[in-house]
């Protein structure tokens, strides 16, 4: 599968402006699009999914365009809505049998065949007989995931999957999802948590205002965050200052002061070593310092 993006822009009736000329190519496994609220994640899932209109520019998908074949790339498509609800009068596998005829499963025998490979899949067959709306939060996004993937979708799009999960049922979720990653298909996971694409990603874009200001494999950005991130070990009155003047990752109490992660260019004045980045590191590298030098190279 292949999914190209060219030149897309979304105008808000009131005059807001989602996306900004966006261009990317998706294949096959697991893309994450990671950004700060308001970026335009959501506006370019719905567009993704068709429930909008981009103002201008395409989306192809294989060789189908999207607008003109709305009906064709709906039936390939699998979508976890942020917001997604349940209808309080259904079981687990009851729910899935709706979504299963929904994908276009007509066949009862089919339907059921593939209800249980999912339900076991996402580890809810125990609980296939209870009503959906009585599921845990995780299993309920679990359910939902399920829903999204019956009937063998090509594309699937996950919106910010792991809001309000706890963190055992935030890593069972991902790994869920990269397990499902290993077929012919695309997962596109939006998210402003960074950990939710380090772990499973091979590839993600950075969304800010808008505008893809990374499109690349994860690894890349955290190679770019090397010699910028530093721990400094500080007395308390040292600490105040350094809030102020960095951007500070993490801190904890040491015996007489703090141990603090930042990211900076240079820690000027404070003694400290540079450490190993991570993706969040990375990820505050670039919003902080990489965006402004490419808006002022813009300019
Ligand atoms: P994200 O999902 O990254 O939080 P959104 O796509 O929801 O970002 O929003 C991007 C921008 O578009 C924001 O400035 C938001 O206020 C605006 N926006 C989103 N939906 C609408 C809408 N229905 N009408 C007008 N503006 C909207």
């Amino acid at each position: 599968m292949k999914i190209s993006i060219q030149g897309l822009n979304k105008i808000y009736k009131n005059g807001n402006r989602a996306l900004r000329d966006i261009n990317l190519e998706i294949e096959n496994g697991m893309f994450g699009l990671l950004g700060p609220n308001g970026a335009g994640k959501s506006s370019l899932m719905r567009i993704l999914v068709t429930l909008m209109k981009p103002t201008t520019g395409s989306i192809r998908v294989n060789d189908l365009d999207l607008q003109k074949h709305r009906k064709d790339v709906r039936g390939f498509l699998g979508y976890l809505p942020q917001d997604f609800a349940f209808f309080s009068k259904l079981k687990t596998w009851e729910f899935l049998d709706y979504a299963a005829n929904l994908a276009g499963l007509r066949r009862r025998v089919e339907r059921k065949v593939a209800i249980e490979d999912m339900l076991e899949n996402v580890g809810l067959y125990e609980v296939r007989d209870r009503m959906a709306n009585k599921l845990s939060g995780g299993m309920k996004r679990r359910l939902g995931i399920a829903q999204a993937l019956i009937g063998d979708p090509k594309i699937v799009v996950v919106d910010e999957p792991t809001t309000g999960l706890d963190p055992d049922e935030r890593i069972r979720f991902r790994n869920l999802l990269s397990k499902m990653s290993q077929r012919d298909i695309i997962i596109i996971l939006s998210t402003h948590i960074v950990g939710d694409i380090s772990s499973t990603c091979s590839s993600m874009a950075l969304l800010n205002q808008g505008e893809v200001v990374y499109h690349g494999p994860p690894d890349q950005i955290i190679k770019e965050a090397e010699g910028n991130v530093w721990q400094i070990n500080a007395t308390n009155a040292e600490f105040e200052s350094i809030k102020e003047k960095f951007h500070v990752i993490s801190t904890i109490p040491d015996n007489d002061g703090w141990e603090v992660q930042v990211v900076a260019d240079k820690i000027d004045g404070f003694s400290g070593k540079p450490i190993t980045p991570n993706l969040e590191h990375g990820y505050v590298y670039f919003m902080e310092y990489k965006v402004d030098q490419l808006k002022s190279l813009t300019l």
